[in-house]
């Protein structure tokens, strides 16, 4: 039966409803398998963690982690879900930065993405389109004069102060060089 869930096309998956603020895969819950070497490892709970995160994109919690640090450290003038391409989670409009925050299973990141034992193939090609739209988005962005940063979801599990650090110079490069 745990297949059943699995089985609807592309096009039906994407957009799905369910994101929260409890849909994050912690990468030890996700990642023991890959250690051990045997992905059937996971067991059932944590793959129903797992499907709620690609539901949800897995990056809803650490967008708002992001959101309290920039808070915190002062950082503001920033815009959620701008309409600009692969709309944003933040975006500067005066400064013209774009931060995403990528969740590592949903953009597979090299170091935690790990292929789950069912339907490789079917998620293998989700991943990999997943990544070239990202691509995609950065270039158009550029194009149009944006900076674009992006943050992994392990970054600020790991160091939330690089992070934030890293969005601050985004716009302090923009605001030394005004004529750019
Ligand atoms: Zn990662």
């Amino acid at each position: 039966m745990r297949s059943a869930m699995w089985t609807a096309p592309a096009g039906q998956i994407e957009g799905w409803p369910g994101e929260g603020p409890h849909s994050a895969v912690r990468p030890s819950e996700v990642h023991p398998a890959k250690e051990s070497g045997v992905t059937d490892r996971v067991d059932s709970e944590t793959r129903s963690r797992m499907m709620s995160s690609i539901r949800g994109k897995g990056n809803a919690s650490t967008e708002w982690a992001l959101r309290a640090r920039l808070v915190a450290n002062g950082v503001s003038g920033f815009t959620l879900h701008a309409n600009l391409p692969g709309s944003p989670d933040f975006a500067f409009p005066e400064e013209k930065v774009a931060v995403f925050t990528d969740g590592c299973y949903w953009h597979g990141c090299p170091e935690h993405y790990t292929q789950p034992d069912n339907n490789r193939s079917f998620w293998a090609e989700k991943i990999r389109t997943n990544r070239e739209r990202d691509h995609r988005v950065d270039q158009e962005l550029r194009e149009a004069g944006w900076t674009v940063v992006r943050i992994w979801e392990h970054e600020l599990d790991r160091c939330p102060g690089q992070a934030v650090t890293r969005v601050r110079e985004a716009i302090q490069v923009y605001r030394s060089e005004p004529d750019r």
